[in-house]
């Protein structure tokens, strides 16, 4: 459950009781899908104290999603930030992931929103993808087409296409999928990048069809840092299938390793893989531990 009976939320300006919050049946975001938002994680740092990782990147990129399809959202991104450290310690969290959604009111048109609300919740979540090493599946939906939809914008619609990527994974006895963009190469996950890695190089795919993951441009940062080369490029699914290593990044599921993809099983051990290295340089990160020179 994300929320009990104490739990405070932020909704237009008030901070108020999850459970007593409403809203509209005839809104547009319920309607048609119409409506942005975040997916944000808070750690408690090696020093003890909160702190929103990549605050100001995931507000920024709300506010340009926001924008991309004109949905007004009358906050600066400090403002979104302190209200998300209040309702963090309204609600006693200290690891936690923050959900910041902006939706619409009602109107049944497809006219773009002249007004929104915006509601920001947290709650306790573990990995999001588990802890195990994945058994990834190439799954049969594309990534939305970039000329159909603002695929660089985290808009809620564009989801139903991940839950259905993700529940014909799950219905064929595999862990998670990736999708392929509509030219056949390989995209990301339903929610999150995906990295492989083949004889010392990384490879992701460049942007352009898949949203521009915050956690994906730490992965790159950590990379450099560390003197290991990273190739972003259009990728096609047999690379993968010849690669010795691969993973997910995202805010949620942090940096999981993959056993296989389909039918083939990466040879390297996750351990000595540079994706473990990595997984261990952003848990540091997070945390903020001084062996990292990243800022966050
Ligand atoms: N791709 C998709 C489709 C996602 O939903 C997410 C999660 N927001 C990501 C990638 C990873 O993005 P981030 O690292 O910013 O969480």
């Amino acid at each position: 459950m994300y929320y009990s009976e104490q739990t405070v939320l932020f909704f237009d300006g008030q901070y108020v009781k999850a459970a007593d919050a409403k809203t509209d049946l005839y809104s547009q975001s319920m309607h048609y899908g119409y409506a942005i938002f975040e997916g944000i994680r808070a750690y408690e740092t090696v020093a003890g104290e909160v702190a929103i990782f990549k605050a100001e990147a995931h507000y920024q990129r709300m506010k340009d999603s926001a924008d991309a399809v004109g949905i007004p959202l009358a906050y600066t991104v400090e403002e979104l930030i302190n209200i998300s450290y209040e309702v963090l310690s309204r609600n006693g969290l200290k690891n936690a992931y923050l959900r910041p959604l902006l939706f619409c009111p009602p109107n049944m048109s497809l006219q773009k929103a002249k007004a929104a609300h915006l509601m920001i919740a947290a709650w306790e979540w573990g990995a999001y993808l588990g802890e195990q090493l994945l058994r990834v599946m190439t799954s049969s939906f594309q990534r939305p087409n970039p000329k159909a939809f603002k695929v660089h914008a985290k808009v809620s619609g564009h989801y139903v296409n991940s839950i259905m990527a993700c529940q014909e994974a799950k219905d064929h006895g595999y862990d998670e999928a990736l999708l392929l963009d509509a030219n056949g190469f390989v995209a990301e996950g339903p929610g999150a990048n995906v990295f492989f890695e083949k004889d010392g190089q990384l490879f992701t795919p460049a942007l352009g069809n898949i949203l521009p993951g915050i956690t994906r441009a730490t992965v790159i940062e950590l990379a450099n840092e560390l003197g290991i080369p990273v190739v972003e490029t259009a990728c096609t699914p047999e690379a993968l299938k010849q690669a010795d290593s691969a993973f997910f990044c995202g805010t949620a599921a942090e940096v999981i390793g993959w056993k296989s993809i389909d039918e083939y099983v990466f040879p390297t051990p996750w351990h000595q893989s540079i994706g473990y290295q990595l997984q261990k340089a952003y848990k540091d990160l997070v945390l903020e531990k001084q062996s990292n020179t990243v800022q966050a």
